[in-house]
C-alpha cells in the first residue's frame, strides 16, 4: 500500500510547513487540505454565495476548478496562491468547514491525492477522518502565543497588515469553531504521536517526524 504520513493540528501550529518539509524530504506528495477549504472560501467570496447557503456552497467545492502546480494554486484561470492566504479567507474557511455538505464534497479531491510513493497530508482530520489507516498520523501543536507569534511574523513578511492582539483573539475563535464543531473536530487521531513543537525549530519537528516514520 501507498505510505500516508497525517499531521493535523490546530491554526499556525507550524504543520504546514513541517508537513511540507517531511514531503520534499521523502519526495512524497503533498496535499494541503486547508487550501481546499480555503479555495471553497475564496470561491464562495468571488460568488458572494451567501455563507447560510449550505447547498450552493457545497456545490462549489465539488466542482471546485482548482489546479495544484508545484507550489502555486490555481482557480479557474487565476493564481490564487496569495489570495488564499489572507486572514478573511481563512476566516470563512473555518466557518464553511463545518458544513457537512461541503466536507463530503471535498472528500474525493482529498482521496486523490495519494499516489506513489506516498503522501504527506496536512490539516485537521486527514488521521481522524480522511486517511484513518495513515503509515503514521501525527498531531502537531503549540501554544496560542507561540502560534500567535509565528503567524504574525509570516503575515508581515508577506505585506499583510496585522497585530498580536488581533491574531491571538482570532486563534483562540478558529481553535473553537475547529475544536468544537460536531463534524469532524479537531483532535488527535486514535494512535497519533503529539507533538508540541511550541519550543521547537520546524526542522527538529522534520526530524522528529522522519524518525517515527523511519522507526
Ligand atoms: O489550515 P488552514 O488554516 O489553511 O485551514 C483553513 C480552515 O479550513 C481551518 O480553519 C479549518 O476550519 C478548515 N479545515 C478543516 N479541515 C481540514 C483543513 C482545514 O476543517 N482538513
Amino acid at each position: 500500500p501507498i505510505p500516508v504520513i497525517t499531521i493535523d493540528g490546530p491554526t499556525a501550529s507550524g504543520k504546514g510547513t513541517v508537513a511540507h518539509r517531511v514531503a520534499l524530504q521523502l519526495g512524497f506528495h503533498f496535499l494541503d487540505s486547508g487550501s481546499l477549504y480555503r479555495l471553497t472560501a475564496l470561491s464562495a467570496l468571488r460568488h458572494q454565495a451567501s455563507l447560510n447557503d449550505e447547498h450552493a456552497l457545497a456545490k462549489l467545492a465539488e466542482k471546485l476548478p482548482c489546479k495544484f502546480v508545484g507550489d502555486q494554486v490555481w482557480l479557474a484561470n487565476e493564481n490564487v496562491t496569495s489570495a488564499i492566504r489572507a486572514e478573511e479567507v481563512g476566516n470563512t474557511a473555518s466557518k464553511i468547514a463545518v458544513l457537512p455538505t461541503v466536507r463530503r464534497a471535498l472528500v474525493g479531491l482529498q482521496l486523490g491525492f495519494r499516489a506513489a510513493p506516498g503522501l504527506v497530508a496536512d490539516g485537521r482530520d486527514m488521521g481522524t477522518v480522511i486517511f484513518p489507516q495513515a503509515t503514521v498520523k501525527v498531531f502537531l501543536t503549540a501554544s496560542v502565543e507561540a502560534r500567535a507569534y509565528r503567524r504574525h511574523k509570516q503575515l508581515i513578511d508577506k505585506g499583510f497588515p496585522a497585530t498580536m492582539e488581533d491574531l491571538l483573539k482570532d486563534l483562540r475563535e478558529r481553535d473553537a469553531r475547529d475544536s468544537g464543531r460536531a463534524i469532524a473536530p479537531l483532535k488527535p487521531a486514535d494512535g497519533a504521536y503529539i507533538l508540541d513543537t511550541s519550543d521547537m525549530t520546524a526542522d527538529q519537528a522534520v526530524e522528529q517526524v522522519l524518525r517515527w516514520y523511519a522507526a
